[in-house]
């Protein structure tokens, strides 16, 4: 049941949208992400197709990504995503020098929108980049929506056109990609509440798409890099996620996005 809903709502998607094309790929990109590892499960596939045609794509992490579950202290935590982070962007074909850490504290990033800003805004003014992906701006996480008016307030002030994509992650923490997390009738009655509410403004939204099959791989190879984050034991689990349903949305060959003007 679950995996026929998957495939007629991504059917349904692609029918709707739009995929990027030959043009939309050339754009030199700015990626943003509110901790490391968005930028490879939503923007992974994107990004490896881009470096293959030579495009300039810079990644900007702006939280430190410290407060995910794990055995290590929250600083430990945050230097080795950063160096999972640099990792996995070496294997989509992006060097360090592309990369940007902004290090606000996982999880408090909606405190720190005003400072988030100016250091966006001056990307933004160095960086010749006319594409922008972001986070969905309802993805349901607080850092996610943050990044998402961080990079809009900082836009508006900067003199270049953007063309902004934003794209899901916790998104697809609904059914049918995911499960309630208890049996209990009310929980399981309010999530399939917000998944049919998600599932109509993903319909209505995700208007984007790019075929990421070329790129797969790539994909795969560079989310191994987040060790801290998808090997079970070593912290989230992300893999384990909803018996890995979660982290396998990822890997469709499809990622979605949604056009939107400010
Ligand atoms: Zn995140």
């Amino acid at each position: 049941m679950e995996k026929l809903a998957q495939s007629f709502y991504q059917r349904a998607l692609e029918l709707r949208g739009k995929p990027l094309d030959a043009a939309d790929l050339q754009r030199p990109a700015l990626v943003f992400a509110p901790h490391p590892d968005d930028d490879v499960l939503a923007v992974g596939g994107t990004i490896a197709l881009k470096r293959q045609r030579g495009v300039e794509v810079g990644v900007v992490y702006l939280t430190d990504g410290r407060r995910a579950p794990s055995s290590l202290t929250p600083s430990r935590l945050a230097r080795r995503r950063h160096r999972e982070a640099l990792a996995a962007l070496k294997t989509l074909g992006v060097v360090a020098g592309q990369a940007r850490f902004l290090d606000f504290e996982d999880g408090q990033l909606a405190q720190h929108e005003r400072a988030a800003q100016g250091q966006v805004a001056e990307i933004l003014d160095r960086q010749a980049a006319d594409q922008l992906f972001v986070p969905l701006p309802w993805d349901g996480h607080r850092d996610h929506e943050a990044a998402f008016r961080i990079v809009r307030a900082a836009a508006r002030s900067c003199q270049r056109r953007h063309q902004v994509l934003a794209y899901p992650v916790w998104f697809w923490e609904h059914w049918p990609w995911s499960a309630p997390c208890s049996g209990n009738d009310a929980v399981a009655s309010a999530f399939f509440r917000h998944s049919a509410r998600a599932w109509l403004r993903g319909l209505r939204t995700l208007d984007r798409w790019t075929d990421v099959g070329a790129a797969l791989e790539q994909k795969r190879a560079a989310l191994a890099c987040h060790v801290s984050q998808v090997v079970p034991g070593e912290g989230t689990g992300l893999a384990g996620l909803d018996g890995g349903r979660f982290l396998a949305r990822f890997f469709t060959g499809r990622e979605h996005f949604s056009q939107r003007s400010w």
